[in-house]
């Protein structure tokens, strides 16, 4: 009697085990929980408000990778100075690159800005192209299939679940999309600068251009040399707005708005990087309220 106890215990144990998600950014976080839902325990790696390039690789951050089933990172080399020696210390082969439980999202994205050349002089932070494509609100749904498809190869029990709530979120989102394409097209063509080029992708979907960084190079704080030469250039062009992150100082964002009179918006680039985005629908809700609303 024991014996057949025990039998159908194992064999439906995977129908009611969770899929342990260890996902390096919270915006990954919020979309593996929309398509998910109650079959996966996710955790987070980095926080929504920490600078996503540098990110302390903590002792408790091994223990969560290490028990992990599915590892899923931005990619495009934006986790490449922290992520890799967690995967080591790890020691879980699950997670491994190449392993099923390794999936970088990049993959399923046509990255912009790749250098044509690589070299310390032109700095060497990103380069096989900007990885921050995850401002872009039109890039989501294919990130949530991405997703959903390998949660469907890594859980097959639960798959028609995992291909429903992807739809369901499509449904929701393309809604979002909608109004989001509405409520940006006022700013068509509007030039702006930014700290790093963290919004390339943002500004190229809904049509603003981006003429200048605070930062002279990628990953190199700001010279006053440079910050001279900006606040011409905006003179110049009458550039009107600074996307400003949250985790460089503003100081310098600041000082040339008060050279230019140009606007300080300070823009989230994660879920969690300012209150308000306490959701990936209010991410970019609150990026476009912050640009459209002065
Ligand atoms: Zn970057």
């Amino acid at each position: 009697m024991k014996k057949i106890v025990l039998g159908v215990f194992v064999l439906f144990l995977p129908l009611f085990a969770k899929v342990e998600v260890a996902a390096s950014y919270p915006y990954i976080a919020a979309l593996v929980k929309q398509v998910g839902g109650a079959n996966v325990e996710v955790i987070t790696l980095a926080k929504g408000n920490w600078d996503p390039h540098f990110v302390v690789p903590r002792p408790s951050l091994i223990r969560r990778l290490a028990r992990a089933d599915l590892l899923i990172l931005n990619g495009a080399q934006l986790e490449i100075g922290w992520l890799p020696p967690l995967i080591r210390r790890a020691h879980n082969p699950k997670v491994q690159p190449g392993a099923k439980g390794f999936l970088d999202l990049s993959r399923a994205v046509t990255l912009i800005d790749r250098p044509v050349s690589v070299s310390r002089a032109g700095g060497d932070v990103h380069p096989g192209g900007n990885p921050h494509y995850a401002t872009d609100p039109f890039v989501v749904p294919v990130l949530a299939e991405t997703v959903a498809a390998r949660l469907e190869s890594i859980d097959p029990g639960h798959a028609s679940e995992y291909q429903k709530n992807a739809a369901a979120f499509r449904k929701r989102w393309d809604q979002h999309l909608q109004r989001w394409r509405k409520e940006m097209a006022p700013l068509k063509g509007t030039e702006v600068v930014q700290y790093h080029e963290l919004f390339n992708y943002f500004l190229k979907r809904f049509g603003l251009v981006s003429v200048g960084n605070i930062e002279p190079l990628p990953g190199i704080s700001p010279s006053s040399r440079h910050t001279m030469e900006l606040i011409r250039l905006m003179r110049t062009k009458r550039v009107g707005i600074i996307l400003q992150d949250v985790y460089h100082s503003p100081k310098t964002a600041r000082f040339i708005s008060e050279k230019t009179g140009a606007r300080v918006v300070m823009m989230p680039h994660d879920v969690g990087a300012v209150p308000a985005a306490d959701t990936l629908e209010h991410l970019y809700d609150t990026m476009i309220s912050r640009l459209v609303n002065p």
